[in-house]
C-alpha cells in the first residue's frame, strides 16, 4: 500500500481511533503524496523508580508495506500450520499490533513504566520515509532509546546493525548520428554508461560493506541511431559512516571517458547506516537477559536493508530493531508470522518497556 497516501492515512485514521478509545494523547500528521502518521503518547504512570532524565522511550512501527492495493483480496489472511500468513504481516503489521496491544494492557493496568513511552507508526518507510524522517528526529531528540517492531531475522534474531544507503541517478548525454552514414559523427551515451557502469561496480568495497548496484539501465531510440541519452538508476549500501563521504567523493568525481559526452549524478545517502556501537550492545544484552527470565534465547545479527530505526541510531540514541513476531517472507509472497511466538514477543517488549 506504499505510495497510495488515501490507504494509508485509511490505516492511520482506524488506529489513531482506536488508540484514542484507549484513552491515550494521539497526534496525526498528513501529506498529500504520502499518507498520514500516527503518533501516541503515554504519560508516565505513577512509578516510584521514574527515570530521572526527562527522557521518552520511543517505540517505532510502519504501517505501509510494499505490496500493491488489491493483494489481499488476492491472498486474504489465513492460518495455516501455526503459522499467520498475508501481505504485509511479518512486515510489519504484526510488529504494529504487538506495540497497539502491549500498550494497551499497560494502560488497562495502570501499569508502571519508568518513562513516558511515544508510540510513532509511519506511513512511508518503505519508500524511505522522506516524510518521516523530520518526526522521526523530531522525536528521537526526546528519547532514552528506541524499539522498532521491524521483523526479527528470520529465526527470531534482533536487528543490532544495518547498512545506511541511497538511491541515485546517472544521466549521460552524448551526440545522435546516423550509425551507418556517419559513425564517427556521434558519441554514444550508451558506450559512455558502459564506461561508468564499471567506474561505479569498482566503487565497491566488500570488506568494509560498501556495495554499488546499477540496477537499472535506459538509453538510446533506434538502433541505427548512436545514442544520445542514457540513464541508469543505482542502489548504494554502507556500513561505516566514512564510506558514505567517500561514495558521495567519487560520484562527484565521475567524469566522461568520450570526448565531448557529459556525465551527470543526482541523487543523496537517504539511511545513515545504523552501527552496532557500545550502547547498542548494551541495550541488546539487557533484551537478551530479559529474554532469558522470560524463556528464551534472543539472538541479534546485522542486515543491508535500513529502516526508521537508522534515523535514530545516526543522532546517538540507541536502538533495539527487529522486535516484531518472527516469520520469513517480508517482501515476498510467502509471507508469514510464527503464531506462537507472538505471546514471548509480546512479553519481551513489555519488559524492555517496564525497565528500560
Ligand atoms: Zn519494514
Amino acid at each position: 500500500m506504499t505510495r497510495v497516501a488515501a490507504a494509508t492515512t485509511a490505516i492511520a485514521e482506524n488506529l489513531a481511533e482506536k488508540l484514542q478509545a484507549d484513552g491515550v494523547q494521539v497526534d496525526t500528521f498528513t501529506d498529500a503524496r504520502y499518507g498520514t502518521n500516527v503518533r501516541a503518547r503515554y504519560p508516565l504512570e505513577n512509578s516510584s523508580e521514574s527515570a530521572s532524565d526527562n527522557k521518552q522511550l520511543l517505540i517505532i512501527g510502519h504501517i505501509d508495506t510494499v505490496w500493491p492495493m488489491g493483494t489481499l483480496a488476492q491472498r486474504p489472511f489465513r492460518i495455516e500450520d501455526g503459522r499467520a500468513y498475508g501481505p504485509g504481516i511479518f512486515d510489519m503489521k504484526s510488529g504494529v499490533g504487538l506495540a497497539v496491544f502491549v500498550l494497551r494492557t499497560f494502560k488497562k493496568l495502570g501499569r508502571a513504566t519508568r518513562r513516558p513511552v511515544t508510540l510513532l507508526l509511519t506511513c512511508d518507510e518503505e519508500t524511505g520515509s522522506h516524510f518521516s524522517r523530520e518526526l522521526i528526529e523530531e522525536e528521537a531528540h526526546r528519547s532514552k532509546a528506541a524499539l522498532v517492531l521491524e521483523p526479527p531475522i528470520p529465526g527470531g534474531r534482533v536487528k543490532t546493525g544495518r547498512k545506511g544507503g541511497g538511491e541515485f541517478e546517472l544521466l549521460i548525454k552524448g551526440r545522435a548520428a546516423h550509425a551507418g552514414n556517419d559513425p564517427r559523427g556521434g558519441i554514444s551515451a550508451i558506450t559512455e554508461l558502459a564506461h561508468q557502469t564499471l567506474a561505479i561496480n569498482a566503487m565497491s568495497d566488500y570488506d568494509v560493506g560498501t556495495t554499488l548496484n546499477v540496477g537499472v539501465v535506459s538509453g538510446g531510440v533506434l538502433c541505427n541511431v548512436i545514442a544520445a541519452d542514457a540513464r541508469a538508476s543505482i542502489d548504494m549500501r554502507y556500513s561505516v559512516v566514512a564510506e558514505g563521504e567517500r561514495i558521495l567523493r567519487a560520484f562527484a568525481a565521475l567524469k566522461p571517458v568520450l570526448d565531448g559526452a557529459k556525465v551527470e549524478i543526482r541523487g543523496q545517502i537517504n539511511r545513515p547506516p545504523l552501527v552496532r556501537n557500545p550502547s547498542i550492545v548494551k541495550l541488546f544484552e539487557h533484551a537478551r537477559e530479559l529474554a532469558g527470565y522470560i524463556g528464551f534465547e534472543l539472538g541479534e545479527g546485522s542486515v543491508g536493508g535500513g529502516s526508521d530505526g537508522n534515523f535514530v541510531a545516526a543522532l546517538g540514541v540507541p536502538v533495539l530493531d527487529g522486535l516484531g513476531v518472527d516469520g520469513d517472507g517480508a517482501h515476498a509472497e510467502h509471507e508469514h508470522i510464527i503464531i506462537d511466538d507472538i505471546p514471548r514477543r509480546a512479553a519481551l517488549l513489555a519488559a524492555l518497556i517496564e525497565t528500560i
